[in-house]
């Protein structure tokens, strides 16, 4: 009787999107015989998550929560055992706010990161002029733009181009170009309408107005979650930071799976044997080769171009035409007593108009307990993204001190207890117009290299769950169980 081989899967990068892949791997291994192997360049786990604990109290270098109307977040954390250890946000300072002429404003309640969903906040708001706040208001009115059916599937727009068409200038640039840029770091002149808030584009189409559009869902909603009792808010964390899930999923996997870690792949060719793909690895400054039947690329679109350029020269030309944008994240703790501002929200963006050095500043320990002691504000402040690139060019002291003088103008932070600065190069893809087509393009060569999956940022959103999500579906295509 012969016994059938195991599959040899070979995962590259440990970030999120690659634990996730490996950790899906295992799950499925109970009913497929599957030898696993993940590969990291770095000495640690986890990417751009970056979890510290300074003076006993969670410090986010890299992404701080993650959304939880995605739901692979909030699934993977109930597998792993620790749904009890989500935090929920405190609902005492939900709210946002926005630069407005050096002050921070209250981003006006309902509204929806390209659009309000009331009115009467907007007509109380200080954001907008009057002749602003009637552009925004005429939006009710307009007449969607309407597409012949074969314009349909190739069709986009920016981000900028759709708000000014719907909303007018005034909104783009006093607010939503500081609340997408704070997800992207993009420029949202370029950013695609459709590879990032579709569902917007789906609400013109669908009512003919957003406003309108958002108001019915807004109704519906209310009535789901009274009657199913929803569970977290929008955006939810472990206690001990978004570590503890790169953690337990290192911890599910080991035993299961050859770790490599310090081991960076090089490039894939062709195996000797038909159908396997022999990867060049290099460890230490030593070369190594494994082979492998499946092979997962959870990176940078632009660092799997350049293993890739061998077997495919085509797909490493379309991904590395995804661009990406470099950022920092400065962290740093205050006493109350030291800033003038209340800090009663959990952030502020930033108007790209106000011409500050800083793009958006998000209060964690307004959002989530143990960010820092009592009497003491933790704050983090994003710097550099597509629209200032530059201000990255300065060394780590220098950034810190921009920092500190934007913190102590726009809200009067006379003291700094403890400051940090994380930077994080080349690693937030940039979903430019078009990257919907660009992406069904690399689908198609991507499946005719049988045996290699692409997983990640640069694909199908940027988020954590969008990462998890697309990890898990590489898992699932390498182990033949796709749906
Ligand atoms: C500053 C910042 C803040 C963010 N905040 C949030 C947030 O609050 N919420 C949210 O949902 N999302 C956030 N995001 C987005 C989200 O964090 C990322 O999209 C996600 O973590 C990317 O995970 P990944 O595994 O795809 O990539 P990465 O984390 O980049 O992992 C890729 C891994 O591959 C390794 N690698 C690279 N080349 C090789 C090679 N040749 N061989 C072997 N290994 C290699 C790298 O060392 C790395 O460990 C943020 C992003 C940034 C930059």
């Amino acid at each position: 009787m012969s016994v059938a081989k195991p599959r040899r899967v070979v995962v590259i990068g440990a970030g999120i999107t690659g634990l996730a892949a490996t950790h899906r791997v295992v799950e499925l291994a109970e009913s497929h015989p599957v030898e696993v192997t993940l590969v990291e360049a770095s000495d640690r786990f986890g990417g751009i998550i970056q979890t510290e604990s300074i003076d006993g109290f969670v410090t986010e270098l890299g992404p701080d929560s993650f959304i939880t109307n995605k739901p692979a977040g909030v699934r993977l954390c109930e597998r792993l055992g620790f749904q009890d250890s989500l935090l929920d946000t405190d609902a005492t300072y939900r709210r946002s706010l926005v630069l407005r002429n050096g002050n921070p404003t209250e981003v006006p309640d309902g509204f929806m990161l390209l659009s309000p969903a009331k009115v009467w906040p907007i007509l109380k708001s200080p954001i907008f002029s009057i002749v602003g706040k009637l552009r925004m208001g005429s939006e009710y009115f307009l007449p969607p733009k309407r597409l012949r059916d074969e314009e349909l599937d190739d069709w986009d727009e920016s981000l900028a181009d759709f708000v000014r068409r719907r909303f007018g200038t005034e909104a783009l640039e006093r607010i939503v170009q500081p609340m997408v840029g704070g997800i992207y770091t993009s420029d949202p002149e370029k950013l695609s309408l459709r590879a990032t808030m579709a569902r917007f584009w789906d609400l013109e189409q669908e009512h003919g107005s957003l406003i309108r559009g958002l108001r019915r869902q807004n109704k519906q909603k209310k009535a789901k979650e009274a009657a199913s009792g929803a569970r977290y808010g929008l955006f939810t964390t472990p206690k001990n930071g978004l570590r503890s899930i790169v953690d337990a999923l290192v911890e599910r996997i080991r035993g299961n799976v050859n770790l490599m870690a310090s081991t960076k792949l090089i490039k894939v060719a062709k195996g000797a044997e038909s159908e396997t793909y022999s990867l060049h690895l290099v460890s230490d400054g030593k070369a190594t080769e494994v082979n492998a039947d499946e092979v997962i690329f959870a990176l940078p679109a632009f660092r799997a171009a350049d293993c890739l350029d061998d077997l495919c020269s085509e797909l490493a030309s379309d991904l590395r035409q995804i661009e990406y944008a470099s950022s920092a994240v400065a962290v740093t703790t205050h006493r109350l007593q030291d800033v003038q501002h209340p800090m009663d929200a959990f952030g502020l963006v930033i108007p790209k108009i106000e011409n500050r050095r800083i793009l958006a500043v998000s209060f964690p320990s307004r959002k989530f307990p143990n960010r820092a002691d009592d009497g003491c504000i933790q704050l983090r402040t994003f710097i550099g993204g597509a629209l200032q690139p530059e201000v990255l060019e300065a060394d780590d002291s220098e950034v810190l001190q921009i920092v500190i003088e934007e913190l102590k103008s726009i809200f009067g932070v006379m003291a700094t207890l403890h400051s940090t600065l994380s930077r994080h190069p080349q690693s937030m893809p940039q979903y430019h117009v078009g990257h919907l087509n660009r992406i069904r393009r690399i689908r198609e060569l991507e499946a005719n290299l049988q045996g290699i999956h692409l997983a990640g940022n640069a694909y199908d959103g940027v988020g954590i769950p969008d990462c998890i999500a697309s990890g898990e579906a590489a898992a699932e295509a390498a182990m033949s169980v796709a749906k």
